[in-house]
């Protein structure tokens, strides 16, 4: 097949609108392929938004592609057991029969990824807001200005003013329960005796319903996320209600009171978006402004960023860009829509905590491998 940027002759340019886990992962894989890539960040810096982050294999796989794995595994850890409780007791530890899988701080992978994208040559501006796009390859800026492009990517997250422009026809809905992500330091000593190196998954549903996700993210980083109903005042308020999270988990009591402290807390529901589209012309949406999904999984940025690295592999092999998308989306959609589905049926059941839910099917996006296009494992 034909390689566009061979065949034109000269580099094709794209601009990307975004620079979350999925405008980077494409700015990185175009720019590696040949292309001009322009990433528009409306923020005035380049920083990640959130707390913690699981990645798994097909993540991890997409992180050698673009290479920047080694920086990532550095600062980054995989806890041995994915552990599940019931009211203080555990039910499950999960290993994934050896399935790769990483947990670190949203920063040092957006981190990494803003390196690689400078390392290559990505050109980055911050205070650049795409305010919209058209099919014909258009972006325009809230500062007036309207580029020209042969690729538009709009990365702009569960918002997205590129695909809210065009019109794509879209289902939006948000969840009953939603969560609380902090950072805290890791305190393994404080805690005594335990798996502390373990990622552990407490629920409660007596008296009230909450649950940790205990997710150590390094030596010294602990990532919290604490799940209630929105319909609980006291489980969603922020700052941290520090007796009522106390009462239900005593032994976390001092990463918990660390947590309380922190004055910028959000508790956040989950979006869903499911779009008819992620297509139109020469506009591609990539991350969460074309498939927001509940967080039950952990998927949402793995599917993006395979997304987004699958994206500039069609274009390689097509020799037209409308092609490349239209085949880019046939081929790697079918992944991102079940896991959706399975994600939000999972977190509308709260069945994680039954322990030992991590199915092969739940698990079919883990188990992707964009570099060769295949499920590779188990191997
Ligand atoms: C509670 C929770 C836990 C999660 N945990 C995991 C997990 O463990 N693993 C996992 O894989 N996924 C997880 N996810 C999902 C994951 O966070 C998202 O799917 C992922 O961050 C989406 O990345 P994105 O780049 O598409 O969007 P975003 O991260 O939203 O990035 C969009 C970027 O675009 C910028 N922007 C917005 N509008 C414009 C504009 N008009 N012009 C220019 N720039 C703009 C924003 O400032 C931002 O930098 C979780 C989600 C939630 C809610």
């Amino acid at each position: 097949m034909a390689n566009l940027n061979k065949t034109s002759g000269k580099a094709l340019r794209a601009e990307v609108a975004g620079a979350g886990f999925a405008g980077l992962t494409a700015a990185i894989a175009l720019r590696q392929n040949g292309w001009d890539v322009t990433l528009h960040e409306k923020d005035s810096e380049l920083r990640a938004f959130g707390a913690g982050i699981y990645l798994w294999h097909n993540g991890l796989r997409v992180l050698e592609g673009v290479d920047a794995l080694e920086d990532v595994l550095e600062g980054s850890h995989t806890p041995p057991t994915y552990e599940t409780w019931m009211h203080n007791k555990s039910v499950s530890k999960e290993t994934f029969n050896g399935l790769p899988w990483r947990v670190m701080t949203r920063s040092h992978l957006h981190n990494a990824l803003v390196k690689r994208a400078r390392d290559v040559g990505v050109n980055m501006r911050v205070n650049s807001e795409a305010v919209s796009a058209d099919p014909e390859g258009r972006l325009t800026l809230n500062s007036g200005e309207v580029i020209e492009a042969d690729l538009i990517v709009g990365a702009d997250g569960v918002g997205s003013k590129v695909r809210d422009s065009i019109g794509f026809e879209q289902d939006r809905w948000v969840s009953t329960d939603g969560i609380i992500r902090l950072i805290v330091p890791r305190m393994k000593k404080e805690l005594g005796d335990g798996e502390w190196d373990n990622t552990i998954d407490m629920w409660n549903f007596e008296p009230r319903v909450q649950r940790i996700l205990y997710s150590p993210c390094n030596e010294n980083e602990l990532y919290l996320g604490l799940m209630a109903p929105a319909a609980d005042p006291r489980g969603s308020k922020v700052p941290l209600d520090l007796e009522v999270w106390v009462e239900m988990f005593p032994f976390l009591e001092p990463c918990l009171a660390e947590a309380a402290k922190l004055e910028t807390a959000r508790y956040d529901k989950y979006a869903t978006t499911k779009l008819d589209s992620w297509v139109r012309g020469k506009v591609a949406l990539v991350g969460d402004s074309a498939h927001a999904m509940c967080p039950a999984l952990a998927q949402g940025a793995g599917c993006a960023m395979v997304n987004a690295f699958s994206l500039a592999q069609d274009l390689a092999e097509q020799s037209s860009v409308e092609d490349a998308l239209v085949s880019w989306e046939k081929r790697i959609r079918p992944i991102t829509d079940n896991t959706q589905a399975l994600s939000g049926e999972y977190a509308a059941n709260r069945s994680l905590s039954k322990g030992n839910m991590f199915t092969t099917a739940a698990l079919q996006a883990a188990r992707y491998d964009p570099i060769r296009r295949v499920y590779s494992w188990p191997q």
